[in-house]
């Protein structure tokens, strides 16, 4: 009861220490208050050590680190950098989300897949690590006295299908897919046609299918489960808008002559909620997992304002992509053993549940993106580009009928359709974990632990992910992801 009655009195995310409400040009001591409530609690238990406010006297004064977005990547970032830390409650972690019913979040809105059937080996690697993490989730994400989770895991292969143009590249991906540890088979058309007969394998030259750590799972539950870990980690959430960065800057020039300017953030200001009023927090490090608005968190904190063609004037290339999933019925339709299929022509669907009922859909070309302003369906999107495709591919398709649909963001990454990860070179204590065009949810469990990794050490450890930095924008180095659906 004295629990909640603090918790109601301080709000979720004033619980720490150093957190101030800007209200009319005075700061509010929260400070002083907590600290006269911890005497008036001990007044209560005299001489006991029972503390029920979270204890933050040894950590560095003032400084949390601060992860903007709770979505997917940001709990896995918070995750990792709590389980990381060298002694516990060392790190202060606070997690800043604007919308805590997640409506617009890409991670609620995606299909849910996994594969291990990527172009470059650092996907591969990164989705290895992330089915083992999602097979042993109950260790990972285990709280005390709580259910373990049900991710709904449903285990099934992804089959892409290459036509005679794409399939040498396929094979060598699979040869690669393999060398790193992915159990992948490839199949010839007559062999496509005996496994799944209701496949027309007319234009497919070679199909490349997963044998194991492939399928779907409720993202949902992942991202519930993450929360719940965090809460018990001693994590701090806050609820409002990142509006605005404080930072000091220092200059310097390179052996060729440019001039740099080095910034470090002291202070991110939140908006709350329905309200004029913001609240300064103090930070050691800013983690920038807004999905597909970290574009703009980044141009907030200056990157990207310098001259064209300078590292200063290097934006980061995220962006809002919408993106149509649509749910139909088809009594015809392949059985339980379908897997998740990815055409030559780019449509892919898979199973929804038992009762013949179908996602899928297909990326709209760059001359077809739609508007990213609102998250309506079109449906003739449908009718004129998906349902052909499909209907090309499994005739039995010809008799769906559409049930329902949704859209959501891809944080589309327009250089090379991959992640950042890791620092910013210049806003030296901005670190991002965003861009991943598609298949971020997938790679959390792995993203989180390499930016961890990158902020506590300095350095990657476990998966070297130096081609996705941020510098490889200004060098002109792609880490292309070819294997996007
Ligand atoms: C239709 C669709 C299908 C997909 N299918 C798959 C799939 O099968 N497999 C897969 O691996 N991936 C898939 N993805 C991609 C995947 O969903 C994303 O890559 C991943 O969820 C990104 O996670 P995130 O945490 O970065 O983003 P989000 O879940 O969008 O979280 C970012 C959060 O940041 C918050 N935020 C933004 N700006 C601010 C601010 N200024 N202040 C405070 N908070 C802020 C937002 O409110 C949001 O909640 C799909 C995506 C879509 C749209």
């Amino acid at each position: 009861m004295l629990r909640r009655a603090l918790r109601l009195r301080l709000g979720p995310c004033l619980s720490g220490r150093g957190l101030g409400t800007y209200r009319r040009g005075s700061t509010l001591d929260w400070d002083g208050k907590v600290s006269e409530i911890k005497k008036k609690i001990q007044s209560i238990f005299p001489g006991g050590a029972w503390n029920p406010l979270y204890d933050t006297s040894h950590l560095p004064p003032e400084r949390s680190d601060v992860v903007i977005g709770g979505g997917v990547l940001g709990l896995s970032v918070a995750y990792w950098l709590k389980r990381l830390e060298k002694q516990q409650g060392a790190i202060r972690v606070l997690v800043v989300e604007r919308d805590h019913t997640y409506a617009r979040a890409s991670t609620v809105l995606s299909v849910g897949g996994i594969r291990q059937q990527f172009s470059l080996p650092q996907n591969v690697q990164l989705s290895l690590f992330s089915a083992e993490f999602l097979r042993n989730i109950n260790e990972y994400l285990a709280v005390v006295d709580d259910p373990p989770l049900d991710l709904q895991f449903n285990p099934s292969g992804y089959l892409l299908l290459a036509s005679e143009e794409g399939a040498a590249i396929m094979e060598r991906n699979v040869k690669m897919q393999r060398q790193e540890g992915a159990k992948v088979c490839l199949m010839s058309p007559e062999q496509l046609q005996k496994k799944f007969p209701w496949i027309n394998t007319e234009g497919v030259a070679l199909a490349s299918y997963g044998l194991e750590n492939e399928g779907w799972f409720d993202p949902w539950c992942l991202l519930q489960g993450l929360r719940r870990k965090l809460q018990s980690m001693g994590v701090l959430f806050c609820q409002g808008e990142v509006t605005r960065f404080i930072s000091s800057s220092s200059h310097m020039e390179t052996a060729s002559g440019e001039q740099l300017t080095l910034k470090r953030i002291h202070e991110v200001h939140v908006k709350m909620d329905h309200s004029q009023e913001f609240q300064p927090v103090e930070c050691a490090i800013v983690v920038n997992a807004a999905g597909a608005w970290s574009g703009q968190i980044a141009e907030l904190a200056g990157v990207g304002n310098g001259p064209p063609g300078t590292m200063q004037g290097t934006k980061l290339p995220v962006e809002p992509r919408k993106r149509y999933v649509y749910l139909w019925h088809c009594p015809q339709g392949p059985g339980l053993e379908a897997p998740l299929v990815a055409d030559p022509s780019g449509a892919y669907f898979r199973r929804e549940g038992l009762g013949n009922n179908y996602v899928g859909s297909c990326s709209p070309t760059e001359e077809e993106e739609p508007d990213p302003g609102n998250l309506e369906v079109d449906y003739d999107f449908f009718q004129e580009k998906v349902w052909p495709r499909l209907a090309q591919r499994v005739p039995a398709f010809e008799t769906l009928k559409v049930r329902s649909a949704w859209a959501g963001y891809y944080d589309y990454n327009t250089f090379d359709q991959n992640g950042v990860v890791g620092p910013h070179p210049l806003v030296i204590n901005m670190y991002f974990a965003t861009g991943f065009s598609g298949h971020g949810l997938q790679q959390a469990p792995a993203v989180g632990r390499a930016v961890a990794e990158m902020v506590l050490e300095g350095h990657f450890q476990t998966i070297n992910l130096s081609p996705f930095l941020f510098s490889r924008f200004y060098f002109g180095e792609k880490a292309q992801e070819h294997c996007i659906l």
